[in-house]
């Protein structure tokens, strides 16, 4: 499924469980509930930048079509309820596992632009399993994407949604000190929840919205357990855990510069030829890779320019991130993820040391040799000495913080963290939701 109000698409899904629920419609559900983030670069988020999809096991005295007409008419509902624009809202029931197609579709929507008619022809072509109750829109993209969802690298989030009375007001009653103190505890595995250096809460949102927060977090059992310290100060809706591919760098596919054009995700790597530290902070690099060269511009809020600004001509790199269009119409990748693969040695020029007293020399004049300021010993026969100046950045990977992390990036935390939990399931719908 996926609509156009933000926010609110998790939201909506909840609503929608809770149907299926009440009527009885489910015999089990097979996973927990999906999140799937899109490719970040699409200029139009409501091209499904988070999508988020069901697998569940429907009672066989239950007829496709009344789940189709059901959840359709739940969704209207919703909207009018809650709010939010149906004219891109599209839920795809599949009704049987998909094909490689759709996995194919879920990689080209997480990396690159996905045309309509593209999307147009594998609805056509899977008709006789694929319903489409709101019809056909812009949303199927996302929606048909998040069925496609190949999960091979997982995180989870546990989503407390608030009162739908309070669902417009923006100041949020929790006890961020309660959330802090979640954060530290290392054994629940939840990451990227508070900001230490600024003292704020990373998992509220900030808008008027139905989610109260957002709990990130390796591990779906310990995910659960985190919140029982929490103090929350407000009516709680409920809360939904989802399996999601945040935090899994997916969208980081190795591509050669000539094939990162304009709304693309991937990794360029190549030997940088130009660097230039712009005001404000901001680094923007020139790398080539033997088929072209590109931009790439590393933003000082990633925290990554203190390390990237040391680079110098010659260093090999693996930038990664997503193409966009600058004013002057160039593309430029916007670097969310450096590995420093190889450092050229910096040589430094410095004047010879006199022979006779070992204090430095000056030159004597163009063509002139070197004299020496304390002893006035004087050559033409020396040069100027060369020696390996120490490289102020490393071999080795460098992640954005949580503070400036995009839901797809790995953020500093998750550096050698392994999101090896796809595997598990619920037992029940207790496991995920409330
Ligand atoms: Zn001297």
């Amino acid at each position: 499924m996926d609509s156009s109000y933000g926010g609110c698409t998790t939201h909506a899904l909840y609503y929608l469980f809770k149907k299926l629920l009440e009527r009885d419609y489910l015999e089990r559900a097979l996973d927990y509930p999906y999140l799937v983030r899109l490719n970040p670069s699409i200029p139009s988020k409501t091209r499904g930048n988070g999508a988020v999809a069901l697998n569940i096991e429907i009672r066989d005295s239950v007829s496709i079509e009344c789940v189709a007409s059901d959840v359709a008419a739940a969704l209207r509902d919703y909207i009018t309820e809650v709010r939010g624009n149906t004219s891109r809202a599209c839920v795809a029931l599949a009704l049987d596992e998909v094909g490689s197609r759709f996995r194919e579709l879920y990689f080209k929507a997480l990396t690159d632009f996905v045309h309509l008619d593209y999307i147009a022809k594998l609805v056509s072509e899977s008709r006789d399993k694929l319903v489409l109750p709101l019809g056909f829109s812009e949303g199927c993209i996302g929606a048909l994407a998040a069925i496609g969802w190949d999960r091979s690298r997982c995180t989870y989030e546990l989503l407390i949604y608030r009162d739908v009375a309070r669902a417009q007001t923006i100041e949020r009653v929790v006890d961020t000190d309660t959330l802090a103190e979640l954060d530290r505890h290392l054994e629940y595995r939840t990451f990227c929840n508070y900001d230490y250096e600024e003292e704020r809460a990373i998992s509220i949102p900030r808008g008027p919205d139905p989610v109260l927060l957002g709990i990130r977090g390796l591990d779906p059992v310990k995910l659960i357990d985190s919140v029982k310290n929490l103090k929350i100060g407000e009516a709680i809706g409920g809360w939904l855990l989802f399996k999601t591919n945040q935090a899994s760098g997916a969208h980081l596919a190795p591509r050669a510069s000539t094939e990162l054009k304009p709304f693309r995700t991937g990794c360029l790597t190549g030997v940088v030829i130009d660097i230039t530290t712009r005001p404000g902070g901001d680094v923007l690099l020139e790398i080539t890779d033997g088929y072209g060269s590109m931009r790439a511009a590393v933003f000082k809020e990633t925290g990554l320019t203190r390390y990237i600004r040391n680079l110098v001509l010659g260093d090999v790199v693996r930038v990664c991130g997503s193409t966009k269009l600058w004013d002057d119409l160039k593309h430029v990748l916007h670097v969310e993820l450096v590995e420093v693969i190889d450092l050229v040695e910096n040589y430094v020029k410095n004047n010879p040391k006199c022979p006779k007293c070992s204090a430095r020399m000056k030159s004597a004049g163009r063509g002139k040799g070197f004299k020496c300021v304390k002893c006035g010993f004087k050559s033409r026969n020396l040069h100027l000495e060369a020696t390996i100046k120490p490289r102020e950045v490393g071999v080795g990977l460098y992640l954005p913080g949580c503070r400036s992390a995009k839901h797809l990036s790995i953020p500093a935390p998750l550096s050698k963290a392994e999101l090896e939990n796809c595997g598990v399931r619920p037992s029940s719908t207790a496991d995920f939701y409330f």
